[in-house]
């Protein structure tokens, strides 16, 4: 369509071209619209070459001509005999048309929706605009704005000149376009008639963001309602993953809160979200209160209002195979291999040989060696209170050996058959206080304090935390407000935000 349609225009204004070299002389006042040359019709079409370099690789234009056609139309328009080329007309003619032509052209400005299989040179193409002149603005445009990556609902602003006899665009004059508000991109004529573009930013305020709820479901689901981004309700689940069974501990009417980071734009749009400074789960009457504080070593944590790090405890079953059914309790039993009562001094969980071992807890490995009986073994110290050790390993993940530091869930090891064995299984102990005791009745709780020094500059950071909330209350309400309109949320009161 849009192929026969632009050839027929570039034939139409060929013959208008023609005629109005008769009249051309006579006309004495075409100087005064010199200056609207470049905005004047081109009927050119580009060479092979430049064709070939400014049409990406990887793009199927729907709407627009395919290369073949282009170079088809070109190869037509050499053979064509009949129309005089623009070139070939006097100056004057050249002058007078320009004027002519202006007579007829508007200067409209309008806002083009991105649509379900729209590409943007097939936008420009569709208003009227040639082809070449649609590759030329993109290739432009590119420097600052891959306009390939035009959504379905973005809105570009276009001003244009138009022939308002066709009603075509026969030549843009300004595209814009605010894919992420506070950030635009522009393309313009300039007074050579070249494409120039340019991004132009708002400067970003940076807020901290409240917002508090009631959960009623899950934590996930009842902060989304509230309008709390994806990217921070993940993190926040993260932040209580270890402390927190969100699935067993949380009962509808528990309340959440969280402070985070974000930027807008001047118009109130929000650009992007930070982190989270501060989470709050209340659990029936239990508050567990935390802020983010990073020490001057650049260790990020999250700690109580007194530099307590968050109490993590210990992973009972440290195993990827989450099914792993315990085959032998602690305690007394019969020996397999020994053929004989002895103390079993830790669980047993049977899993696939290789099954990735998790480190139960935050802490410092000790050990990483053959011991006879554990065959490969691994312990680590988690506090001055516990430390946990992992027997019958197939082999210890890289990186692993003594002094090494590892966080909990990090991959310490992989579950083998080693030492006194009969069959793959994890041997798990937990030691307190240099006694070994049930892993699966243990209680325990690993995490370091903040001192001194450092516990000086959190202190700062919880009163800037505590504020940052206070001037906020007018934005979380509103988001209050919002959340009572869904209707999702049944009791959220206006009282939901901390100090
Ligand atoms: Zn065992």
């Amino acid at each position: 369509m849009n192929f026969k349609r632009a050839k027929a225009k570039v034939k139409r204004i060929r013959q208008e071209r023609t005629l109005l070299g008769v009249y051309a002389v006579a006309v004495t006042t075409a100087l005064l619209v010199y200056v609207y040359n470049n905005n004047s019709v081109r009927a050119s079409l580009p060479d092979d070459e430049e064709l070939v370099e400014i049409i990406p690789e990887d793009t199927a234009y729907e709407d627009a001509f395919s290369l073949e056609d282009d170079l088809r139309l070109a190869e037509d328009e050499a053979k064509a005999p009949q129309t005089v080329e623009i070139e070939d007309l006097p100056k004057e003619a050249e002058v007078a048309e320009d004027m002519l032509t202006l007579k007829a052209l508007g200067v409209n400005e309008e806002d083009v929706k991105v649509e379900k299989g729209d590409s943007f040179i097939g936008i420009l193409t569709k208003m009227g605009l040639e082809y070449a002149e649609a590759t030329n603005i993109y290739t432009a445009y590119k420097k600052v704005y891959d306009a390939r990556k035009v959504k379905v609902g973005q809105v570009l602003h276009i001003s244009s000149l138009t022939d308002s006899k066709y009603n075509d665009a026969i030549s843009i004059t300004k595209i814009m376009t605010e894919p992420v508000s506070g950030t635009r991109y522009i393309v313009e004529k300039n007074a050579d008639g070249k494409y120039e573009a340019r991004t132009e930013q708002d400067d970003l305020t940076e807020e901290i963001k409240v917002v508090s709820g009631t959960i009623n479901g899950t934590v996930g689901g009842s902060m989304k309602v509230a309008g709390v981004p994806n990217n921070i309700v993940g993190n926040f689940i993260n932040i209580f993953s270890y402390s927190v069974d969100l699935r067993r501990d949380v009962r509808a009417g528990d309340k959440f809160e969280v402070k985070y980071e974000q930027n807008l734009a001047p118009n109130g749009n929000v650009v992007k979200t930070g982190d989270i400074i501060y989470a709050e789960l209340t659990l029936g009457k239990v508050k567990t209160a935390l802020y983010r504080f990073k020490d001057s070593s650049g260790t990020v944590d999250y700690y109580d209002e007194k530099g307590q790090a968050l109490k993590k405890s210990l992973d009972r079953k440290p195993l990827e195979y989450k099914k792993a059914r315990v085959s032998s309790k602690f305690g007394t039993r019969f020996h397999p291999i020994l053929k004989q009562y002895r103390m079993h001094s830790g669980v047993d969980y049977a899993a696939p040989q290789g099954t990735k071992v998790y480190a139960s807890g935050d802490g410092t490995v000790t050990k990483a060696k053959w011991v006879n009986g554990y065959g490969n073994y691994v312990t680590i110290r988690h506090n001055s209170e516990y430390s946990t050790g992992y027997g019958h390993l197939k082999a210890y993940a890289k990186g692993i050996r003594p002094g090494v530091r590892v966080k909990q869930g990090q991959v310490i090891a992989y579950v083998g058959s080693t030492g006194r064995s009969t069959g793959p299984h994890l041997h798990f102990e937990v030691i307190r206080n240099g006694k070994k005791v049930d892993p699966l009745k243990i209680k325990a709780a690993t995490g370091e304090s903040l001192s001194g020094e450092k516990l000086k500059a959190f202190k700062k950071v919880v009163a800037q935390i505590n504020n940052a909330g206070a001037t906020e209350t007018k934005v979380a309400s509103k988001k209050d407000d919002a959340v009572a309109n869904t209707g999702n949320i049944a009791s959220n009161t206006g009282d939901t935000i901390a100090n």
